[in-house]
Formats: structure tokens, sequence, C-alpha cells
């Protein structure tokens, strides 16, 4: 087996991993943060780790596979999201773990909970398989006891570990558990004063404001670490959860690498493996700019889908995850026509492709192969209904009909494409739309190329796309005309855009008598001479 997609290598990896452990099943995780709605990182995360564990049914379908989506629900809220309603109600529930403040949607147990249903909800739409974990429910059920135990076990070592880097002063100050205080309910306004190794408790006094965030009311106690009394602070509650959970794998971004190194070492202090390890690179925006939450740049995964059938999605989660790539959504129907065309060519068989993976995890109707050069994309019928200025599906689909038949066996799929196209039209086309006039200059060329199209009319031949396509680069060639500002101009001329497909199947699929019409009413607004 000679597989060179990178889910295969990966793939491997886990398996030679697994012969070496001597395991028969394969545990992949995630992450949740559940402070927010899941986002298009956690879908990132999810569908490429999914791939993978694809590439290792292929490769080892003796192998049980689990991917568990965690979320990090005992973490302590540090700002209250905007546009939540009751607001206020959540200030002041700052500072306590996110399955402790109540929900402000009135609709489930804790903010969290909301939000993990909402995950789940939204995974499941995209029919990953995937087990739900809540770090509360693992740590009250005390299915992190033993690692717990562990820490405790070797709290000194950790403690020289994480605190390499800082100050001799602080150090004695520094604990990798976060007591829950008993009194008001923070996990964030609470610090260690001791550590009881012997019967695995920890003091504490709830007396930390982080900068007046929360208020800390003072209160000091004793507790056991056992059975979600506290949470150990991130990386080595990372490393926590490899232990416990039996991790074999795991992605994470660009961001988190630090983490990884420092939670690889702490697994081992507790007596873990730590798991395989894969780093992926944030996306960044049409403009380079890194992509961010707050700033609202890039494409939503409710744009993309708007606008977009969601296999394009999983194949952009697809395409070489360890590099960065730009997300905008004038980029949308080029990446969308890239997996169109990989979909073109594929043979509905080999499995060393991208096609193999997205085709077996999405739901829905999936792109299918023309089998010949007239294949219709998205840019093509986005070209159509620029060039048409037309908004209903019925005649954008006669069109299509007329130029590619073979399009009526996958009508599901190509109503939904149309859908989408008139959406972006409308709501992004329309919205960044500058006008910019055709050139003048070419009107003596324009005017032959229109004459040699009623010449082919005339004949009644049916119109070849490669014709058209000599038609039009000789009226240019003939009178020593610049290509590109030509081209330029017919795209202007033809779809108010600069730039478009190839004159020639453009004019077969807008059909002679448009096409004609459309050179015409242009000519028709020459100045006088
Ligand atoms: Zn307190």
């Amino acid at each position: 087996m000679n597989y060179t997609e990178w889910p295969f290598i990966e793939a491997q990896r886990i398996k030679e991993r697994l012969d070496r452990l001597g395991k028969t099943n394969v545990v992949a995780q995630t992450g949740y943060g559940p402070s927010g709605l899941p986002h298009i990182g956690t879908f990132g995360e999810v569908a490429r780790t999914s791939f993978v564990l694809k590439a290792l049914e292929i490769i080892a379908p003796e192998i049980d596979r689990h991917l568990i989506a965690f979320s990090d629900d005992m973490d302590g809220l540090r700002e209250a999201p905007k546009n939540i309603p009751n607001r206020d109600m959540v200030i002041e529930h700052l500072g306590k773990p996110l399955t402790s403040v109540p929900d402000p949607f009135g609709e489930e147990k804790s903010f969290a909970h909301n939000m993990n249903r909402k995950l789940q909800e939204f995974l499941n739409s995209f029919g990953f398989e995937y087990e739900f974990a809540s770090s509360t429910e693992k740590y009250s059920a005390g299915a992190f006891n033993d690692g717990l135990k562990r820490v405790m076990n070797n709290n000194q070592k950790i403690i020289e570990l994480f605190t390499k880097t800082i100050s001799e002063d602080k150090r004695a100050a520094w604990s990798p558990f976060f007591p829950v205080c008993e009194n008001c309910g923070k996990i964030y306004s609470t610090r260690v004063t001791n550590h009881d190794t012997e019967n695995y408790k920890v003091s504490y006094v709830c007396d930390s404001s982080l900068e007046g965030k929360y208020t800390a009311c003072g209160h000091t106690g004793e507790v056991s670490i056992f059975d979600g009394t506290l949470k150990l602070g991130w990386k080595v509650d990372w490393a926590l959860r490899w232990f416990s959970l039996g991790v074999d794998y795991e992605m994470h971004g660009e961001d988190l690498m630090e983490s990884g190194r420092l939670s690889k070492k702490l697994v081992r202090v507790i007596g873990g493996k730590p798991p395989e390890l894969f780093k992926y690179e944030l996306f960044l925006d049409e403009d380079g700019k890194k992509i961010s939450k707050k700033i609202g740049n890039g494409v939503s995964i409710d744009q993309w889908l708007s606008y977009g059938p969601v296999d394009s999605l999983l194949y952009f989660m697809y395409i070489k995850p360890q590099q960065t790539k730009k997300m905008g959504l004038p980029l949308l129907p080029k990446i969308i026509d890239q997996y169109l065309e990989l979909v073109a060519k594929y043979d509905g068989e080999t499995v060393d492709s991208p096609v193999t993976f997205i085709t077996r995890l999405s739901k829905g109707a999936h792109a299918v192969a023309m089998g010949d050069d007239k294949a219709v994309n998205y840019s093509m019928i986005y070209n159509l209904v620029l060039a048409l200025n037309e908004t209903d599906p019925a005649i954008v689909r006669e069109y299509l009909l007329k130029y590619q038949p073979k399009i009526a066996e996958n009508m599901e799929y190509f109503n939904q494409l149309i859908a989408e196209v008139l959406k972006y039209y409308k709501e992004v086309y329309l919205a960044r739309k500058v006008d910019e006039e055709p050139s003048r200059d070419y009107d003596e060329a324009i005017l032959a190329f229109c004459e040699e199209l009623e010449k082919l009319k005339n004949a009644g031949d049916k119109p070849e796309a490669d014709v058209i396509q000599n038609m039009s680069f000789r009226a240019a060639k003939e009178r020593d005309i610049n290509m590109k500002q030509w081209f330029k101009t017919l795209y202007l001329v033809f779809l108010k855009q600069s730039s478009g497909p190839k004159i020639g199947s453009f004019v077969v699929l807008l059909g002679l008598d448009k096409s004609i019409e459309r050179l015409k009413t242009h000519l028709g607004k020459a100045p006088a001479k």
C-alpha cells in the first residue's frame, strides 16, 4: 500500500503506535470551548480528525475507532459573550465554571449545557461519528481520579516543570489545582495555599480577583482533589485527559504548539504516553489577515453553507491542513470549482484521493463527474447569472440543461448549486459591485466578431466552443490588439466584470442569439463617429 494522501500518512502513524503499544482500538480527541457557539475551527478539527479515522478504517478495518468531542465545560467564564440575552445576569456569574453559569437563553440547565447541545446538533447535521464528553461530568464522576492522584503524587516535579520559566517567589504560589470555591462557586478566584499530599487534599483561599474582573468572597477552605471539587490548569488538564481517556491522536492549531510540548512532558510524568499530535495552520482572510472572531473576518459556517455545498467546505478543510490558507467570500467560487474539477477527473474507484474522504463523510447530494469537457461548475453558473442578469432559477436551469443535458442526472445537486449561486449573486456580488465600462477602443473588432457569429447563426450549424474561441481570437489578432485588453473588454461587455470563462464556451452557453444581442447593444452605445 503506497497511499500518499495525508490522512493515510496520519493513519499509518496511528497504526504504528497501536502496534507498538499492543492496542486494538484507537481514541482520537477534539476539543471545544463552550464559552461560545461552535465555529469553523471546531468544524475543521472534527472534519480533519474524521478524515484520518476514515483512512485508518481503510488500511486497518479491524481497529476499533473512537472520536471523543471533548467539551471544556468546567472552565470558568472569563467574559460574557456579546449578542446573548440576559447579559447582565451572566456577568454576575463571571469566573464560575461554565456548567454553573445559568443559561441566558433559559433553555438548559446551564450556559455550557446549551452550548454543548448546540455543538452536538451542529456535528450531527454533518453526519460526523463521535462520542460527546463533558469535562464537568468526567471530573464529577471520578473518571479523572486516578490521574489526579498521580498529579498530586508528582506535584513537585510538575511544579518544577511548569515553573522553570517563572521567578522563585512566584513558584511557591503556583499550583496545578484550581478548586471551585465552596462559598461563591467561582473557580477563577481561588488560590491554593497548601497541598496535603498524604490525604490528597488542597487548602485554598478565595481572594484572587484578577485585576478586578471577578469578585472574590474571601472564603478559605480545604477540599479533596477528587470527584469534581476542582479542575486542573489548562496544560496539566490536557495531559490528564490524555492519560485518563487513553488518547492516541489529537490535532491542534499552530497557537497550541507550546502547550502541546509541555503537556507531552506532563503526561509522561504521571505515567502516560503522549498521543500522536498533528499541528494544523490557522486561516487567513482574503487580505492575508488572521481570522478573528472579534473582527468577524473570514467566512462563517452559516455563510459558507448558504452560498456553497457542504462538500466544498469539507474539501477546504481537507486541502493542505499544514499550510496557512486564505478564506473569504470572494474566494468561494474558486474553492468550490477546484473541488468540482477534482470530482470531474475522479474515476470513482481510486481510494487515494480527497474525493474518497469527502464523499464518505458528507451527507446529501454530491457533485459527480460530467465525463466530458462541458463541465458545469460554480463560476460558470455564476457567469451565466451575471450575463443574463437573471435571478429566476428555472431560467438558469433551462440554459444549463441546453448546454449540458447530463446535469439532469444529478438535478438535486445542481438545483442546490443554482440556488447557492443566486444567493451569492444577490448578497455578495451585488453588494460589492463596482461598475466599470468596457473600453470603446475595440468596437471595430467587436463588430467583426459579431458578424462572424451572425454568419454562424445563419449557417444553422451547431455552435462549437473552439470555433467561436478562434473567432474571438482572430478578430483581435487581425487588428493587432493586446489580447489581455481585448478579453477584458469582452468580459465587461458580456458579464460587466473584468474576467471570466473562455469566451467560446461561454457563447455556447449563452446561445448565439443572446450573445449577438449583447454585442449589438454595446455597439449601439458607441458614440457617433
Ligand atoms: Zn469564593
